[in-house]
């Protein structure tokens, strides 16, 4: 039989409050509104979630060693032997000046990875002994946040389109880090996809649940806690904070406009030099050429690569100057009190959020390159300014998406409903 649960929730996207009505084997609940994911569907049986995905955890982390402690890809060129792991990569950018490109590398392929891991492996071990955690709510936010930061499937598609451009060069041995890396990836989207949030929580906190919260008063609006999805009842005026997770609960987000429409600005000035400025730097026997992102990519058109060039063109151009557009139309919408298509609205601001980390192909694809390619008095690859640049755009509208609040776009169609 099915057991259906129905519980109260605001969405996350539009702030409709709704009951919904969910049972596992039924599969997700979408917004009645907007079409949110409210509740995932569940494969995994809710008294399994845990150690499920602790046994995902051990296994993701097993593999991130391999693949951080083996080469990536191996190269033979003109009886030179090159191989480059990930940490070398990072490492090469920071003794060439590239400070800012090497910690942007580092936080996206290991750094976040590796706390999302660690994070999520502190909190599953002692609940699996029945043990609550200590500093648990501060360790799953972290764990949450960081992990908007990873990008392995990102780094992933770099190191295939590097492998096809290296092969042009010389004889490329893919590293049994890079089989790891494939696994790995399918492993974290597992454990994503599988771990159960308010499962996790009860475990955590039994105690505190949303059947045992106060609703009925008027001069408070619901809201479901965005860390720990627990419904909470806030004033509309100050900001108070989570019983369950201690995250601070807003209405909407503070200052969302404005400090969205700075990071927008900011990534706009930044796409000039990321396009005019060269990615990458290729001195061969004394001859020395630049390589901007455009160029790039009709340089592999014109040898007949037409799939190549047409996944970077669309990850590194098309997908940054969407996220502009997208995100400048929000916040003139917003601005103006628009009622104009919200449902769609939303919909293209979950797209932005979805896209935004796949335009750090090139970054990948040029740090290996350098790493890689330093063969003295024959050919050397260095990562140019304009990846900087670029990174800076790809990072300042992540941001400037995760500042905007998508429920400012169903507030003037809440006013002129009343
Ligand atoms: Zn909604
Ligand atoms: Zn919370």
């Amino acid at each position: 039989m099915i057991k259906e649960a129905a519980s109260i929730i605001t969405c996350h996207d539009c702030d409709l409050t709704q009951t919904m009505r969910y049972s596992p084997e039924k599969g997700s609940v979408r917004c009645s509104r907007c079409a949110a994911i409210l509740r995932k569907r569940q494969r995994i049986k809710p008294e399994k979630n845990i150690e499920h995905t602790l046994a995902l955890v051990v296994t993701a982390l097993l593999l991130f060693v391999i693949a951080n402690a083996f080469p990536i890809i191996q190269l033979k060129a003109e009886g030179h032997e090159l191989a480059a792991t990930l940490m070398t990569c990072v490492h090469f950018l920071f003794t060439h000046d590239m400070v800012l490109l090497a910690g942007l590398v580092f936080l996206t392929c290991i750094g976040a990875p590796l706390i999302q891991l660690t994070g999520l492996l502190y909190i599953l071990l002692p609940l699996h002994f029945n043990h609550s955690p200590r500093f648990a709510p501060p360790i799953y936010h972290l764990v949450r946040n960081i992990g908007f930061w990873s990008m392995l499937e990102v780094l992933m598609l770099g190191i295939l389109v590097s492998i096809v451009k290296l092969s042009a060069l010389a004889t490329v041995i893919p590293g049994i880090a890079l089989w790891t890396f494939g696994l790995l990836i399918f492993i974290m989207a597992a454990i994503v996809n599988d771990l159960d949030s308010d499962i996790l929580w009860r475990r955590i906190h039994p105690s505190i649940q949303n059947e045992n919260i106060n609703i009925s008063s008027t001069e408070h609006a619901l809201i479901n806690c965005h860390h720990c999805d627990l419904l909470c009842a806030v004033s509309r005026q100050d900001n108070t904070q989570c019983p369950r997770c201690n995250s601070r609960l807003y209405f909407r987000k503070p200052h969302s406009q404005s400090r969205s429409a700075a990071l927008l600005l900011a990534a706009m000035i930044m796409f000039i030099p990321a396009n005019v400025l060269p990615v990458m730097v290729i001195t061969s026997l004394g001859k020395t050429e630049g390589d901007t992102i455009m160029s790039g990519v009709i340089h592999l058109a014109m040898y007949g690569d037409w799939p190549l060039a047409f996944i970077l063109f669309v990850a590194s151009i098309c997908v940054p100057l969407l996220k502009l557009l997208i995100l400048s139309m929000l916040l003139i919408t917003v601005h103006i009190k628009s009622q104009w298509r919200p449902k769609e609205r939303t919909r293209l601001y979950r797209l932005t959020e979805m896209i935004g980390q796949w335009s750090m192909v090139d970054i990948f694809v040029a740090t290996l390159m350098a790493a890689l390619i330093q063969i003295q008095g024959l050919m050397t690859i260095e990562v140019g300014a304009g990846a900087v640049a670029f990174g800076a755009v790809v990072v300042l509208t992540m941001l400037a998406a995760k500042a905007f609040d998508p429920r400012l776009i169903w507030d003037n169609k809440e006013k002129s409903n009343e």
